[in-house]
């Protein structure tokens, strides 16, 4: 009897290791997205993550082999700062469209966004947790999504997009279309906060988005506004913390970004408007800089009005931000934001191409890969993927990419996703190859 349940404790095993599947990638040159020289290699995979990295790894029986032919592999990009629901659509299609259609749009962005090597986003603000889901499972292509469900605004806010005449609705009225959608939750005062952010952690949000000061294409809001109270922030920030995980804000003055650090936030999207002294507060406190290379070219946002004097504010202060980011070592994230911008997505590899502006190719795609990595790992016990990211090890999700070329030489390479990236893998599947 003993004898019959080890030999089939030994069937089960045998058979749920061969029900694993395993990959080999043979013949390449890895970038591990830390260290900037190529080390010659193999890597093997089985099942989502990476089993073994070095030389002489022999394939087994059922081994699926890729050789590299001496191409560059790397880790999958990562970008910090997507709105992966909102980032295809125009603006008025996402306020007037079938929810449906709006949904639709987003999954094939979502596919496109895998397609230009980017394995994972984090999402800070829009309904993601459906399109999540549906992509976890495997009915949709798309990245890992790091998602902050709705964004949480106070009244006239930067994620206040209600019509004027809905603004005069009186108390606890029914939620008005961007509430209903996910994008953005409206409240007002430490109660209505710590109840907003606590919805959004149950619906699934790794991580919480909160607008803390003026933005670029909301209605109501100047730039130089501060948005929240100390009080707003707190309460916000201990709910997030007692659920495990942190607080982000949308943020571009000084005077925002003082407020927000004060009162326990942890990264700060944008900063663009920043000045040395609030700068130093950041490298002093350890907060994550989430920046993007915003500047007013082919790239940018659509904007009219008065969101194009807003943007072109904005984009005047990236060269500074970037510089005084650089110059008191701050732990520094890259991402796009690309939003409401049918083609703004096919830009993204440009986008980090545009980043050798202020950085060497190694130190721009470490940023884009170990170090995004390191800072979705902020969400602690609330990460929905729970390895290591954005670096070629054992251990680590299985998100490669075969380049044609040697991008650390070469940062170009990236910007045509298309025809230099010749195999993507996401969690130890591949989704392209086209050696
Ligand atoms: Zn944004």
């Amino acid at each position: 009897m003993l004898r019959l349940q080890a030999i089939l404790s030994c069937l089960a095993i045998c058979l749920g290791g061969l029900a694993q599947d395993s990959l080999l990638i043979t013949n390449v040159r890895i970038f591990n997205g830390i260290t900037p020289e190529l080390k010659a290699g193999n890597v093997l995979v089985v099942g989502g993550t990476i089993a073994q990295v070095g030389v002489g790894i022999n394939p087994t029986r059922g081994t699926a082999v890729i050789d590299g032919s001496g191409r560059t592999l790397m880790p999958g990009l990562i970008d910090a700062h997507a709105h992966i629901t909102l980032a295809a659509i125009p603006m008025l299609a996402a306020m007037t469209a079938p929810t449906s259609y709006v949904h639709h749009v987003s999954g094939k962005e979502a596919e496109a966004t895998l397609l230009r090597g980017f394995t994972t986003i984090r999402d800070v603000g829009g309904p993601t947790h459906g399109l999540k889901m549906a992509i976890d499972q495997g009915l949709l292509k798309g990245p890992r999504i790091y998602p902050s469900g709705a964004m949480i605004t106070q009244s006239g806010g930067h994620g206040d997009f209600r019509m004027p005449h809905e603004i005069a609705a009186p108390c606890c009225a029914s939620p008005v279309l961007i509430e209903k959608e996910g994008i953005a939750m409206i409240a007002d005062g430490p109660d209505a906060v710590r109840q907003r952010v606590r919805e959004q952690l149950a619906l699934g949000a790794s991580q919480i988005k909160l607008m803390a000061g003026g933005g670029v294409s909301s209605l109501y809001d100047p730039l130089d506004v501060t948005q929240y109270t100390p009080e707003e922030f707190l309460v916000a920030v201990e709910a997030a913390e007692n659920w495990g995980t942190y607080v982000t804000v949308h943020a571009y003055t000084p005077r925002a970004i003082r407020f927000a650090i004060e009162n326990g936030v942890k990264c700060i999207e944008h900063g663009q408007l920043a000045d040395e002294e609030v700068v130093k507060l950041m490298a002093a406190k350890g907060v994550w800089w989430s920046l993007q290379p915003f500047l007013d070219d082919e790239h940018a946002n659509p904007k009219t009005g008065e969101s194009r004097k807003k943007q072109l504010q904005v984009s005047e202060g990236t060269d500074r931000a970037y510089a005084l980011a650089k110059k008191h070592k701050v732990k520094t994230a890259w991402g796009t934001d690309v939003m409401h911008s049918p083609n703004g997505g096919a830009h993204q590899g440009a986008q980090l191409v545009k980043m050798t502006r202020w950085y060497t190719p190694f130190e721009v795609l470490k940023m884009a890969t170990a170090d995004n990595g390191e800072l979705m790992k902020l969400s602690g016990p609330r990460d929905p993927y729970p390895a290591k990211l954005g670096v070629i090890d054992a251990g680590a999700w299985a998100d490669l990419l075969l380049v044609n070329g040697d991008p650390l030489r070469n940062l170009e390479l990236l910007a045509d996703p298309e025809r230099n990236l010749v195999v993507i893998i996401k969690n130890g599947k591949v989704v392209k190859d086209i050696r």
